[in-house]
């Protein structure tokens, strides 16, 4: 984020002028301020919502241009300052941390005591506690295993647009009483309050780790990987995660699994022994679990046993695709922009298979900058009136990054 001279302080909370490099999907802010405790949070939004401000939550800011461009934002509210692990209980594995906290500070923190926050965040350095839950994935490989990051998530505190300070499992608020924070929030990309802590169950650090990785021909690629992740999926050697990689549409597709624990190298065999190819390594293929483009990025979710018609449609895309089939996601990607009407067309032919099969798709990230009007990000969503009741409750000033969520939320 970029510098610039003070500005009058909201809320008391100390505040600085917005700079370009302040700037979320290509929209301006006119302040950046930060906070220091949850106090803090709550007073800067009754501040902002005495005035009508309208305010985006930011963490390390690599993710803000995923979702639509906010219709309107004032005040960037930036977590930097709020960066503690504030209680590692390790007996019974869980950890309290400040939203600004940094997955990898949280990491090294777990590690000391041979603990895990079982995320696999490829880029941890930057990303934080906040920006990953209100992102809420994609899931990382081993989401197989041990859930997304809502699952792992067992407590939230958060701040809501007029200031209050709810917390999941606490004293009853009124206005959010009866629903469950932490599912709201996971995902909700700063529509709905600001996240301020977060507390997450952990997992021993494996004692050995090995991947089966098989490169399966250009021939029947997709029917062969939807039989193996199958075949894997319900295997007795109990893999952590199944991960396709097909960097060319309708070429070899990459299949690797993750067996985890004292006895990895021989649950390993086995795997490799059971779908009848590839070898056994002590290191991931260098694709797992990243996004290596995000220009273009569009998420499918789908049924697993919906696998090998999936990636048929998928092929229409001609992007690379990559995740994971064993829980029913996977992720195409481009390193290119591609043009409004090419992806309005990509778009409808991917759907038209995936929605087929019991899946849909949906846009995660667009090039910023461009209005890329005629693309409908989300596709088809049953329970979008339920989201904007929800959004209705929590934000009815409409003030929290507006426009950012489905259905115009
Ligand atoms: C398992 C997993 C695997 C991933 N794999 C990859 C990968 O391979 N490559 C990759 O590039 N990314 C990946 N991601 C996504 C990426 O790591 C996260 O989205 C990133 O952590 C965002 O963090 P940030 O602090 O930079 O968020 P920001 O970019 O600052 O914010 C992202 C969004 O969250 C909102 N937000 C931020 N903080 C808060 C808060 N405190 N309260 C409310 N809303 C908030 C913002 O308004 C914005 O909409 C993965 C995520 C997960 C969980």
């Amino acid at each position: 984020m970029s510098g610039g001279t003070a500005g009058a302080a909201i809320g008391g909370v100390t505040t600085r002028q917005a700079g370009p490099g302040d700037a979320v999907g290509g929209v301006q802010p006119r302040w950046v301020v930060l906070p220091e405790t949850v106090e803090e949070i709550s007073a800067a939004l009754r501040a902002c919502a005495e005035r009508d401000l309208a305010v985006v939550p930011a963490g390390g800011g690599t993710k803000l241009h995923w979702a639509p461009p906010p219709e309107r934002c004032d005040v960037l509210l930036d977590m930097c300052c709020m960066n503690e692990v504030i209680e590692h209980a390790a007996g019974d594995l869980v950890v309290r941390a400040q939203a600004g906290a940094t997955m990898g500070a949280l990491a090294g923190a777990l590690a000391a005591e041979g603990q895990e926050l079982a995320l696999d965040l490829p880029y941890p350095e930057d990303s934080t506690v906040g920006g990953t839950l209100a992102t809420a994935g994609p899931p990382g490989p081993r989401a197989f295993r041990y859930g997304t990051a809502r699952d792992l998530l067992i407590g939230i505190t958060v701040v809501l647009a007029d200031g209050t300070i709810a917390r999941s499992g606490g004293k009853v608020v009124k206005n959010v009483a009866g629903y469950d924070l932490g599912k709201l929030f996971t995902g909700s990309y700063g529509t709905l309050g600001v996240i301020a802590e977060a507390t997450f169950r952990l997992h021993p650090l494996p004692a050995d780790r090995r991947w089966v990785i098989a490169r399966l021909p250009s021939d029947g690629a997709a029917q062969r990987a939807a039989e193996a992740v199958a075949a894997l999926a319900a295997a007795q050697a109990e893999p952590s995660a199944i991960e396709i990689d097909r960097p060319e549409p309708g070429g070899p597709i990459t299949l690797a699994a993750l067996t985890e624990g004292a006895a990895a190298a021989g649950r390993a065999a086995a795997l490799r022994e059971l779908i009848g190819a590839g070898e056994v390594a002590g290191e991931p293929p260098a694709w797992w679990g990243r996004i290596s483009a995000d220009e273009v990025l569009i998420e499918l979710r789908f049924p697993p046993a919906a696998t090998a018609a999936v990636l048929h449609a998928a092929e229409a895309a001609r992007m690379a695709l990559r995740g994971s089939p064993a829980c029913g996601r996977l992720l195409l990607q481009s390193d290119r922009p591609i043009g409004e009407d090419d992806l309005a067309a990509v778009l409808s032919a991917l759907r038209s298979g995936v929605e087929a099969a019991g899946g849909r798709a949906h846009v995660l990230a667009l090039p910023p900058g461009r209005p890329y009007e005629k693309i409908d990000r989300w596709g088809h969503v049953g329970s979008l009136p339920l989201m904007r009741r929800v959004k209705e409750r929590f934000d009815p000033g409409r003030r929290m990054s507006p426009g950012r969520f489905v259905g115009g939320v």
